[in-house]
């Protein structure tokens, strides 16, 4: 609230009365109006009246009120926790209001406010569930058109399932996590099938659904999905992945994802960007890894946003087993992966009959090492090789490939921002790769796909690497390296 809201000169609150003593003095119609709003509670009722209307007495009688036949006198309200003076009598309600403060009991005199301690709420009654409206005595009608509306807008089966409520509680609150879980369980226990049997009247299925939505939502822990992002567009996406991300309590995301994709998950869903992006501090894996199984443990729906697919180079074993160690269940939603989506940018036929009949996919990295690793004797025979993360490393896996015998004029073709709008194509021979570490320009993601499948692209929207050759080495940077 802020520091110019309006402010209530009185405060709401709702008093303990069941057992308790409720004195109500005076003899006619304003001691019955608060006999009969004080009836609707469990308090024992004591009303002083040396002269009752007729009215009153057959109320008193019918209602079971302790009635003191006597004029007011101080320890008529002894050890009450309410007193309402209520005689008409301004000297009498004022000697009732002072012995009232006096004994620390709050009081309230009928039409007269500076003798007042709280005020009389006009009452929506739905028991447990009560809504109290005050008006700070300005407006006694205004109180009471309200409350006829809110009267008519709940339904009369509020009380009891509110009631129903009660009896769950402790369960509800040993057997569910605090947060989502447990609010998840009261939402559909005050809007789904408990509320609708009550409604219709029927109290033992009310009671049968309730039992059987605990049953299910206790059935029912956080879960963490690892979700591929697809390579950026955001159409892209599978339906499976854009309906979790729909249900999310919490997005983790990758630097590489778009904030479109980011932006289609549920609205008042948590976003927790983990990887580095523009400066900010990313996490390590082990932390990534212990925040998911944070958010599972807590009850959430996690989509874990990986770009791509999320096992192909996104570290996604470790954080599976993790998920597993800690005993948090996961699934796994495939996307499609940057090869995919750089051989489509070009119309490359990753498996081409009777040229190509296997894919490597790699990220070159293991090519700075001594020995060959295995994928260089397949590219020799013949197979696609798609490298990941391999902007900084074009030269090393150039070379590394002419002497391992792969002919320099195989054929190349590179991508950066593969799918989206911003794509740009590339294409050349193995001898020409080594420009691109040089390429400052190259600020997006790069896929490169190497063999002779590739000559069989379509490069019509592509330029030629050889023509930056010439271009003075840069710095590394952006999310390539
Ligand atoms: N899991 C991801 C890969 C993550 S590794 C996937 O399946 O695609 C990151 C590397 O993927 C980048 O360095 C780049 O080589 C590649 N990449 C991701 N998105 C790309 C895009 N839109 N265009 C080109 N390369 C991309």
């Amino acid at each position: 609230m802020t520091e110019d809201a309006p402010r209530l000169n009185a405060f709401p609150i709702f008093m303990r009365a069941q057992g308790r003593t409720v004195v109500v003095i005076g003899d006619g119609d304003e001691a019955l109006a608060k006999a009969r709003l004080l009836a609707q509670s469990s308090a024992l009722l004591r009303v002083v009246t040396a002269r009752p209307t007729p009215a009153l007495l057959s109320w008193i009688e019918a209602n079971d009120a302790e009635h003191v036949r006597a004029p007011y006198a101080p320890d008529q309200i002894e050890g009450a926790v309410m007193v309402f003076a209520a005689t008409g009598i301004e000297a009498l309600d004022h000697r009732i209001s002072n012995d009232a403060r006096a004994a620390g009991i709050p009081v309230n005199a009928v039409d007269r406010p500076d003798l007042c301690d709280f005020f009389t709420p006009a009452i929506v009654n739905r028991a447990p569930l009560a809504i109290a409206i005050g008006t700070e005595g300005a407006g006694p009608v205004l109180a009471q058109i309200v409350r006829a509306r809110i009267d008519r807008l709940l339904s009369p089966s509020l009380g009891p399932l509110a009631t129903l409520a009660n009896t769950f509680r402790d369960a509800a609150e040993r057997l569910l996590p605090k947060g989502s879980p447990r609010r998840r369980f009261w939402n559909e226990f005050f809007t789904g099938a408990p509320a609708r049997a009550l409604e219709a009247g029927n109290a033992a299925s009310a009671r049968q659904a309730a039992t059987e939505l605990l049953a299910r939502s206790t059935a029912t822990r956080g879960h963490v999905a690892l979700v591929g992002a697809g390579p950026g567009a955001e159409d892209l996406l599978t339906l499976r992945a854009q309906r979790l991300l729909m249900d999310a309590d919490a997005i983790v995301f990758d630097a590489l994802v778009p904030d479109a994709v980011v932006a289609m998950g549920r609205r008042d869903a948590e976003r927790l960007p983990v990887g580095k992006r523009k400066g900010c501090h990313s996490k390590s894996q082990a932390e990534i890894n212990a925040l998911l199984i944070d958010l599972g443990n807590s009850g959430k729906r996690v989509v874990r946003l990986k770009s791509g697919d999320p096992l192909v180079f996104g570290r996604a074993g470790e954080e599976m087993a993790a998920l597993r160690d800690a005993g948090v269940s996961y699934e796994v939603v495939p996307g499609v992966t940057a090869a995919f989506a750089a051989a489509a940018d070009f119309e490359l036929p990753l498996t081409l009959r009777g040229v190509s009949s296997s894919m490597v996919f790699t990220t070159g990295h293991d090519l700075k090492g001594g020995t060959l690793p295995d994928w260089a004797s397949l590219a020799i025979s013949g197979a696609t090789v798609a490298v990941y993360m391999g902007r900084s490393v074009a030269a090393d896996v150039a070379a590394r490939l002419i002497d391992a015998g792969l002919p320099s004029d195989t054929a190349v073709a590179v991508v950066e921002n593969a799918s989206l709008p911003t794509r740009r194509r590339f294409h050349g021979t193995l001898a020409d790769l080594p420009s691109l570490e040089s390429r400052a320009d190259l600020t997006g993601p790069v896929m490169t796909v190497i063999g002779d499948a590739v000559a069989g692209a379509n490069f019509e929207h592509s330029t030629p690497l050889a023509a930056h050759r010439q271009v003075a080495p840069a710095e590394h940077q952006g999310t390539d390296a």
